[in-house]
């Protein structure tokens, strides 16, 4: 009787000690009018849009797990890694990749936003409207801009047997890229193998080999980029790296890998029984978008957070931009998740445009977006608008041998240019596509649009 009673007294005080906790959290919690949890391109985006449309000091916070204040991310796997005068912070943060101002440290200051560095969120109560960091601080909002981004899908996820050796590397945020950079100067004329044959794969293949490494791509494609490369693309990017001395080897994967004595990678294992010999691994073999902290709380749809035209979800005063949201595409009338710059830079902008508007009863124009996605590799540099769905028609001069290539395809639904692509085209030229795949012109014949080439687009 007495051991039940103390064991109740010990119960309650357990239960007073808890309350005492979360009374001393939520009192030491920051309040914030606006949060945006993630410190990536759409966060950078949006914080300039919240002081653009006018912001008061102590209203607005940027929470980031990174060290670092918002970049642009795409010169990671860019100008970030050449061996030459690489890009530095504080160079390219953000918003210098779309010829805006670059919003050093200082900026947030001035402007009185909180940048929030080094901190994970780990749990966020919605209903709640509160976010708890892995220290345990808490963060109180009014309303919420998710940019949590995505991150990137590891073999040792598909237990891929000695994925975790050292020298294997991933390619999202900084610390990542400093990783590579450290083990490409270690590993100076050593052999780097690419796993994986897409964006990253693509644009790694090529600065790597700008580091004289010994370069070896593996995809199990028949070709690369097959999401948006049609054969006749990509037959070119794949001639212009084999020119360049990089190996391509198609139609396999890297089922397993070795390490030395140290746990360094040492050999790559491929499904056809080929062993190629590696000091550095990169894999770009996709990636996800981070949600996981939302899960339960608000609608998804196509593996991200379901927003509407102003980037606001299932939740009230709930946002989601960049790479998590799944919104309408107008132009296409279907939803889409996107993940590439361009959008994750307009959707920031649209969701605090919307967000401002509707504190005074207004609204916004719905977004129209027109997909583009652009990458640069070697001396080589193209740009995508549109939708790349129907017949396809190839033009100009595709040959991988002929120096300064121009050559570009348009996709054709419905008897419309849908899409288009273009490489080596002038800013003007690049102009002309885009209005190409806006405007959606009917086609008389595929061979006069093929014989036509870039001049159709032109004289849009
Ligand atoms: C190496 C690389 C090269 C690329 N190159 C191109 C390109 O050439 N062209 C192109 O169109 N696109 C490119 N992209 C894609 C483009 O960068 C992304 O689409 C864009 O960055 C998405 O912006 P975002 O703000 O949604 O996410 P991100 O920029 O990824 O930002 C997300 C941020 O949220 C933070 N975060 C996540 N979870 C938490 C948490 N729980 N707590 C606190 N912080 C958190 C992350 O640390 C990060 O700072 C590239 C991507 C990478 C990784």
């Amino acid at each position: 009787m007495e051991g039940r009673q103390s064991s109740i007294q010990s119960e309650e005080e357990e239960s007073k000690r808890a309350f005492c906790l979360i009374d001393q959290l939520s009192m030491g919690a920051k309040n914030f009018k606006y949060v945006i949890l993630g410190g990536g391109v759409s966060a950078g985006y949006a914080a300039r849009e919240f002081a653009k449309q006018g912001l008061k000091p102590g209203e607005l916070a940027v929470i980031s797990k990174e060290a670092v204040a918002p970049y642009e991310r795409p010169a990671l796997s860019k100008a970030y890694l050449f061996p030459e005068s690489p890009a530095r912070l504080p160079g390219f943060h953000v918003c210098v990749g779309s010829g805006g101002e670059r919003l050093l440290p200082d900026w947030y200051k001035e402007k009185g936003i909180e940048l929030i560095l080094n901190t994970e969120i780990v749990n966020a109560d919605l209903p709640g409207k509160t976010l708890v960091s892995g220290s345990g601080e808490s963060f109180k909002y009014q309303t919420l801009v998710i940019a949590t981004g995505s991150t990137v899908i590891r073999l040792t996820d598909f237990g891929v047997k000695g994925a975790d050796a050292k020298n294997i590397f991933y390619l999202r945020e900084i610390d990542d890229a400093d990783k590579l950079y450290e083990a490409i100067k270690a590993k100076k004329n050593g052999k780097a193998v690419i796993v994986g044959g897409g964006y990253i794969g693509l644009e790694l293949g090529a600065v790597l080999k700008i580091n004289n490494l010994d370069v070896k791509m593996v995809y199990p494609e028949p070709w690369c980029m097959p999401r948006l490369f049609t054969s006749g693309i990509a037959a070119f990017y794949e001639g212009y790296y084999q020119n360049k001395g990089v190996k391509i080897i198609k139609g396999t994967v890297a089922t397993g890998f070795t390490a030395d004595s140290n746990g360094e990678v040492k050999e790559v294992h491929l499904k056809d029984g080929t062993v190629l010999e590696a000091d550095i691994v990169v894999v770009g073999v996709g990636g996800r978008p981070l949600t996981t902290l939302f899960k339960g709380q608000v609608e998804e749809e196509k593996g991200g957070i379901k927003t509407d035209a102003f980037f606001k979800t299932s939740v009230p005063d709930v946002y989601a931009v960049g790479d998590v949201a799944t919104f309408p595409l107008k132009l296409y009338n279907e939803i889409r998740r996107v993940e590439h710059v361009d959008h994750a830079r307009k959707s920031a902008e649209q969701a605090v445009k919307a967000i401002k508007a509707s504190e005074e009863g207004k609204t916004v124009e719905e977004y129209d977006y027109l997909p583009y996605f652009y990458s640069r590799s070697f001396d080589l540099s193209w740009q995508f608008y549109g939708d790349n769905v129907g017949e396809t028609v190839l033009f100009g001069d595709s040959n991988p041998a002929t120096p300064k290539a121009k050559f570009g395809t348009y996709w054709i639904k419905d008897g419309k240019v849908v899409g288009a692509f273009l490489e080596g085209g002038t800013p003007e030229e690049n102009q002309a596509i885009a209005k190409v795949a806006r405007a959606q012109p009917p086609v008389a014949s595929l061979d006069q649009l093929a014989a036509e080439g870039l001049s159709f687009a032109c004289k849009i």
